[in-house]
């Protein structure tokens, strides 16, 4: 049993994945379990582009007193198992560019996804043979528009219609639905915890679980950090990274102690460490709403 903390290196972390990272860890080891850090680096176009961003990323976590059980799971060396849990599964190629999909779908839902309308699943041969001498297929799983519901510690019961989404890109990169599954399963992840914008991702994930034999894990999304104009926290919002902050004279004891007045788990100022946020932590109490970074 483990629950785990699973960035991109794709740009320093900031001030609100340093709090989920800080709520992952506390629901983790609040609850006897494991707590294990794997580094999603797949994208290798935007991971090349920021080398060196997972080591700082490790840094950052360790600056404000995180730590880790077992070896860090780096995603580019597994690609095996990818490969093996994509034999399992019910796949077809899809030839469909992004714009296709944006005219044949339905409206994106609230958060930007378009469920897929199954186009190329009911190709003839012909039109396939016709698209396949033309670009290279992403493939999708069959889901026959399955039904998943998940339980979120917070939002209570989630369920959504599965689709027949990506899980490898048309580039031949394992996509990330199949890789955080088929990873949360091999690293014996139960406890999901993460920024809410992947909450409408979670039905569908737990769906692939149970579709490679495992259980789907118990999700806990927590709000994200927005700016001053309610807009996801970017690193253009201003000392936002460690590494801002000390450049302003802020230390990482003291970041760790503004994450924690934010969850509620401290007065202003006050020097805090995890151990004694976890002695006051009480998931139930978590502050539901975005947290406003000035
Ligand atoms: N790598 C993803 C991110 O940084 C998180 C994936 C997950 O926690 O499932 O947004």
């Amino acid at each position: 049993m483990a629950g785990r903390f699973a960035p991109s290196p794709t740009s320093a972390l900031h001030l609100g994945n340093l709090r989920t990272a800080v709520v992952a860890w506390l629901m983790a080891v609040g609850t006897g379990r494991e707590f294990r850090l794997r580094i999603e680096d797949l994208d290798t176009t935007r991971v090349r582009a920021a080398s060196s961003v997972a080591e700082q990323q490790l840094a950052d976590l360790a600056a404000i007193g995180i730590s880790f059980d077992g070896a860090v799971v780096w995603q580019s060396q597994r690609l095996d198992a990818y490969a093996d849990a994509l034999a399992e599964l019910d796949t077809y190629p899809c030839y469909c560019t992004r714009a296709e999909i944006a005219e044949a779908a339905s409206a994106p839902h609230g958060d930007g996804y378009r469920p897929y309308p199954g186009t190329c699943l009911r190709l003839s041969a012909q039109r396939r043979a016709e698209l396949a001498a033309t670009r290279p297929p992403a493939l999708r799983v069959r889901a026959n528009s399955a039904i998943s519901t998940v339980h979120d510690q917070w939002a209570g019961e989630v369920t959504g219609v599965v689709d027949d989404f990506v899980v490898v890109r048309n580039d031949g990169v394992p996509a990330y639905n199949l890789a955080v599954v088929v990873d949360d399963l091999a690293m014996d992840i139960d406890q999901v915890v993460r920024g809410d914008d992947l909450l409408s991702s979670s039905p569908r994930q737990a769906w692939l679980a149970r579709q490679l034999g495992g259980i789907a894990p118990d999700y806990a999304h927590v709000p994200l950090a927005v700016n001053s104009d309610g807009r996801r926290l970017a690193k253009r919002d201003g000392a936002v990274t460690l590494a801002d902050l000390a450049a302003i004279g802020v230390d990482p004891a003291q970041s760790l102690s503004r994450i924690a007045v934010s969850l509620e788990l401290a007065e202003p100022d006050e020097p805090v460490s995890l151990p004694k946020l976890l002695s006051r932590f009480d998931p139930s109490a978590l502050p539901r709403t975005p947290w406003v970074v000035a």
